[in-house]
């Protein structure tokens, strides 16, 4: 203020102090405030006279107020000027009590050889506030960092990793490296899928898109191993719109695609099994036919040559009915007969005669759990099962090798993933066949369950080994996988369901033979194909019974209504007019409870429907059938009914 006159320093001094926005304090050296500016009284809510005489410690907290007050008297004992005129972060507190951070920096003066002291404050309150807002921020981005499944890795503009997060180093490098420093590139399996990469990335900040679409690529894990990956990126934009870096997203696509494939895989033999049910359907109808037929000749005919022809026909036609149960059974449309069964009992008993059938250059070992529960299945198709999967496994070690039969039990908890997920979570047996032979290519484990897909020549496979295991197993709600490496061996794992505790053992009960004929009794024989009906009648007619025939559902429920004599139903279940056979069997059960059915079906779902025994099931014969499986089965159905 020199060369100014005495009076206008002074007010040029009073109109800094008015207008600044800093709040400035004068103290004298006992703590005791001269003046303050109007700053001051907005900052700490006092009017300068309320504050004009009072001690200074109620602007400041302790123990910042003791603190502060130790260094003006430390220097005005020595006279050290290192603490004055330098700032410092303290607190200072409201006439409303509330603390609030402060910058103050201090000065000191001399009035008539007084000691003065000038504070200046400025409220940190926003910078603090600030300052807490991004550490929160950070510690949230942390946590999420840290914490989420997904690799996430940071980059800069040109790529190179800064940052990668735990799940990352798993995915990516394991846990004794860093990618950090290294450039993206390393991450990828081909060099060149990273260059299709790096050019979307590229395009990115131009195109003014907030991320990549997912982009699959083969990428290296910790191991040296590649796997398939989807890789997507986020530019991280300054305020200026610049790109500062890269957010990357890699995720391991190795489960999903296999839950994908395994899940078109089993649509692919859903449908073939429609198809192939289907047609062994039909085949059976037509069997039926045939075989009838041919039996009716054999009565008739007497020439031996004729009867030869016959016989061969008729052998053919056998052959033709084992074929299509087996295109039933893998169409799961076979009547199975679930027992409670043990499996190692099962296997123990098999084992001669599979090393029999093995041969002395395979060797055949059985590993079987102790403790196995018990499976609820049909013993028969366990059996075929069995020896079915140690053919093959003879097959694929043409020069011997081993065959292990494995039993354990395994549980379900319905995070399996794989093929396995095409389970129930729940408790399961499992039956594993294993051989150390030749193996299965990708391309022959992808169709090893379809019907008909053999790898063998012409004579010694027929393809149907693993799609019969397939469709029974499916019907027995249980799954079957195959584990194999080519020139290592294969695993044929079977998974059956185990007994429901509730469900109580079935009573042995042995089917009651009784060797009597029809005579007096009349059957209703319900049946819409002509050539079929005409068979079954004279079936009928040979084993003695009178026989009424009907068309439709209808018009057996308009007879079954009239006063006819009947004894005994036998209907098709397939019927036009929009009856069933089983329509009927609950007609029966409603109005005529004291008769008889037996129904007969070659298609599919009507026999799969009898899986679990019922006391409201009708029996099933499932066509083709012979007389005698007729006879058997008509005279079951009268015995449970006391009609003999
Ligand atoms: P088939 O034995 O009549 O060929 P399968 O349905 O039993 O029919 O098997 C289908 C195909 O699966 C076989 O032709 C073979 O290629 C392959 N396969 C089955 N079991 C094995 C095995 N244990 N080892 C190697 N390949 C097998
Ligand atoms: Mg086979």
């Amino acid at each position: 203020m020199s060369g100014l006159g005495a009076d206008r320093s002074q007010s040029m001094l009073e109109a800094i102090l008015e207008s600044a926005a800093g709040a400035i304090i004068a103290i004298d050296e006992n703590g005791i405030v001269h003046s303050v500016n109007p700053a001051t009284e907005k900052l700490f809510g006092y009017a300068a006279a309320e504050l004009v005489g009072r001690n200074v410690n109620i602007l400041m907290p302790e123990p910042d107020h003791s603190r502060h007050d130790g260094y003006l008297k430390h220097h005005l004992a020595t006279g050290e000027r290192h603490i004055i005129g330098i700032g410092r972060e303290t607190h200072a507190r409201r006439k409303d009590g509330t603390i609030f951070p402060i910058h103050l920096s201090v000065s000191g003066f001399l009035v008539d050889q007084k000691h003065y002291f000038a504070g200046i404050i400025h409220d940190l309150s926003a910078r603090t506030r600030l300052e807490a807002e991004i550490d929160r921020q950070a510690l949230l981005f942390q946590t999420v960092f840290d914490h989420v499944p997904e690799a996430l890795l940071i980059a800069d503009p040109s790529f190179h990793v800064l940052l990668l997060n735990p799940a990352a180093e798993r995915l990516l490098v394991g846990s004794d490296e860093t990618l950090a420093g290294a450039n993206l590139e390393t991450i990828f399996a081909d060099p060149q899928e990273f260059v299709h990469v790096g050019e979307r990335l590229d395009a990115l900040g131009a195109a003014r898109e907030p991320a990549t679409a997912p982009m699959m690529a083969r990428l290296k894990g910790p191991r040296g191993e590649t796997f398939p990956g989807e890789v997507i990126a986020a530019p991280i934009s300054g305020a200026s719109g610049m790109r500062t870096g890269l957010v990357i997203l890699v995720r391991d696509l190795t489960n999903e695609l296999r839950r994908e494939e395994a899940l078109l895989k089993s649509q692919r033999l859903e449908a073939i099994g429609q198809l192939t049910g289907g047609i062994a359907h039909d085949f059976n109808n037509l069997l039926t036919i045939v075989t009838g037929n041919l039996e009716l000749m054999d009565e008739l005919v007497t020439d031996e040559r004729a009867r030869d022809h016959a016989r061969r026909a008729q052998q053919a036609a056998d052959a033709g009915a084992r074929l299509t149960n087996r295109l039933l059974t893998f169409a799961r449309r076979r009547r199975l007969e679930p027992q409670d069964v043990n499996l190692n009992d099962q296997v123990r008993v098999m084992t001669e005669l599979l090393q029999r059938t093995l041969g002395e250059t395979v060797q055949l070992t059985t590993v079987l759990a102790a403790d196995l529960w018990t499976a609820r299945v049909d013993p028969s198709e366990v059996e075929n099962a069995v020896v079915n999967l140690a053919i093959n496994a003879r097959d694929a070690m043409p020069n011997g090798g081993k065959l292990v039969i494995e039993t354990s039990n395994s549980i379900f908890d319905g995070q399996a993933a794989g093929p396995e997920a095409a389970i129930v979570a729940g408790d399961y047996v499992r039956l594993s066949v294993s051989d150390n032979g030749v193996g299965m290519s990708r391309e022959t484990l992808a169709r090893a369950f379809e019907p008909f897909f053999t790898t063998k020549p012409p004579g010694r496979g027929t393809g149907l080994g693993l799609s019969t295991i397939y469709g029974f197993v499916k019907q027995s709600n249980g799954n079957v996988t195959i584990y194999s490496e080519v020139e290592k061996g294969t695993t044929v794992n079977i998974y059956l369901p185990r007994r429901r505790a509730d469900v109580r053992p079935d009573a042995q009960r042995q089917p009651v033979w009784v060797t009597t004929a029809g005579e007096g009794m009349t059957i209703l024989l319900v049946e819409d194909n002509p050539e079929v009906r005409a068979v079954a009648l004279g079936r009928l007619q040979r084993l003695g019974y009178g026989v009424i025939e009907a068309y439709t559902a209808a018009e057996a429920i308009s007879i079954l209504e009239s006063d006819a004599a009947v004894t005994a139903v036998f209907s098709d279940v397939v019927m036009p007019g929009g009856l069933s056979g089983f329509d009927l069997a609950r007609w029966m059960r409603a109005n005529r409870p004291e008769l008889p059915v037996l129904l007969t079906s070659g298609f599919a779902e009507d026999i799969a429907r009898g899986d679990e025994p019922d006391a409201n099931q009708p029996p099933m014969l499932r066509k083709p059938y012979t007389q005698a499986e007729l006879a058997k089965m008509l005279r079951q159905a009268m015995v449970v009914h006391g009609k003999r």
